[in-house]
């Protein structure tokens, strides 16, 4: 049975690495009919973040990502929390000194900062000496009481080899390790040591994570082989860089999944965004269910080069996912966006009514609710540029009364007729059916792009069409409409 997990530090907010990282894990694990874990290592006490775990297990949830066992559903392997399974690790932290693999250090951290600051001025990479690891077992300090840390003995020559699933097979040699400490002071594990009894404990076979954890690899196969653990499959995701080369920011978009929800981008595009950061189809496709995705799913299809972040695909990924869904997803989705804008939609058009018609242009919920608000309130501000295009205050307020009247009198209000309406002025006029457009649709939504103006006055409705082209027209008569760049 095939069985993977992911395995967060709760320190913060989920990323979209981490989502990618989680997403990739499960698709393995579903498309093998394996299993999911969710892990919290939680071993780094000073940098846990309250509300954190809880914050990661929504926003994975937010996203349709599920697991078999984890803090939240128990399972044979619990608990699920690393905090909780201290006492598994410091036996084996003991095992190992006993065998003479590992040892105690008492350099204190002002000795080890010294001996850094040494090799820092003959330009040599932080090494630790070897200072405890020699000394003789008989020596008093280890009937002390003085704190100490336990360090793995490396081998200082030969090779640690890493078989890779994505990336092959990746060298590291030995002496470059350092003896590193598995053991901090307080007893608690490190990440690297408790990382290899936990995935063992937990029946891990494929570890599947980012790269930013390939120099890890290499430490934690010489503890498994110092316990005499049998070694699962490792799998490094790509990075996730942004188009100039840096590690993603705010300044490329956003990069927890709490901001694209803020921004309005639909969890099902950004898991859709996400699959396809490091990962592709078999034919290609790019906008797939997640049911989908599993079913073709596998790590021979994960490229081993950066992956490249472009928030303008996401965006355009986001809007066909908005033209698609259902119309009541849809007004779900967009109701806080709405709320926000404090728009009254008890009076005017129906929501369906003016999504169906928004939704066509807009790129995220924020600009739907914002490119339909004009449906619920009239515009208070007026495009400056369309104002000085299409408004003249010689003939624009006749104009509109005019077509105000024509359009009063309609009796059927529906797209022909109100086609029929302006083509029957321009004809009178001798004027392009545009040159009415568009003050009309400034004066009915104060902007110069939105949907087809047929379209949405059929929606907005005959009275409030009226109220309006009347209501500009007394404003650019008084010079009291107020414009925005
Ligand atoms: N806790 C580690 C992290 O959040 C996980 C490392 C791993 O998957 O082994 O990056």
């Amino acid at each position: 049975m095939i069985r993977v997990r992911y395995a967060p530090s709760p320190t913060g907010t989920l990323h979209i690495g981490g989502a990618r990282t989680a997403l990739f894990n499960y698709l393995f694990a579903k498309h093998h009919q394996g299993q999911f874990v969710l892990r919290v290592e939680d071993t780094d006490r000073a940098r846990l973040v309250p509300g954190s775990e809880e914050g990661m297990i929504k926003g994975l949830r937010s996203l349709g990502i599920t697991w078999d066992e984890g803090p939240d559903i128990d399972g044979e392997f619990g608990p699920y929390r690393v905090s909780e399974r201290i006492l598994r690790h410091q036996p084996a932290v003991k095992q190992l000194i006993d065998q003479g693999l590992a040892y105690r250090c008492y350099c204190t951290p002002e000795e080890l900062d010294q001996e850094r600051k040494r090799l820092a001025e003959l330009k040599l990479p932080p090494r630790y000496s070897g200072k405890c690891r020699l000394r003789p077992s008989d020596d008093p300090i280890f009937q002390s009481d003085k704190p100490f840390v336990v360090r793995m003995k490396v081998p200082s020559e030969g090779e640690t080899v890493v078989d890779d699933l994505i990336r092959g097979r990746v060298v590291f040699e030995n002496r470059v390790l350092d003896d590193f400490v598995v053991q901090k002071s307080d007893r608690n594990p490190v990440y690297n040591f408790a990382v290899v009894l936990d995935d063992h404990d937990m029946a891990i076979t494929h570890v599947i994570r980012g790269e930013e954890h390939l120099s890890n690899t290499p430490k934690q196969i010489l503890i498994y082989k110092a316990l005499n653990l049998p070694l699962p499959q490792f799998a490094h995701l790509p990075m996730i860089l942004a188009p100039d080369g840096t590690k993603v920011s705010k300044r490329h978009g956003a990069t927890s999944v709490e901001e694209y929800r803020d921004k309005g981008i639909l969890p099902e595009a950004l898991i859709n965004y996400l699959l396809l950061l490091g990962w592709s189809a078999p034919n290609e496709t790019e906008i797939m269910t997640l049911d989908q995705a599993a079913g073709w799913f596998d790590l021979d299809r994960v490229q081993h080069t950066s992956a490249i972040y472009d928030y303008k695909k996401l965006v355009w990924m986001n809007s066909q996912y908005m033209r698609t869904m259902s119309i009541t997803s849809l007004i779900d989705y967009a109701r806080p966006f709405i709320e926000a804008r404090h728009l009254d939609i008890s009076e005017g058009p129906s929501l369906s009514q003016t999504m169906e018609l928004g939704r066509e242009r807009a790129h995220t919920l924020e600009d739907l609710a914002e490119g339909l608000a004009f449906f619920y309130e009239r515009p208070k501000t007026f495009d400056s540029q369309g104002v000085s295009k299409h408004f003249t205050e010689d003939g624009t307020p006749t104009r509109l009364r005019i077509l105000a009247e024509r359009l009063d009198q309609l009796r059927v209000w529906d797209h022909d007729h109100l086609v029929s309406v302006y083509d029957g002025e321009a004809q009178r006029e001798g004027i392009k059916r545009a040159q009415l457009i568009h003050p009309t649709r400034l004066a009915v939504t104060g902007k110069t792009v939105g949907p087809g103006l047929f379209e949405l006055l059929e929606v907005l409705g005959k009275k409030e069409t009226v109220a309006r082209l009347l209501d500009v027209a007394t404003a650019i008569d008084e010079q009291r409409l107020v414009t925005k760049p």
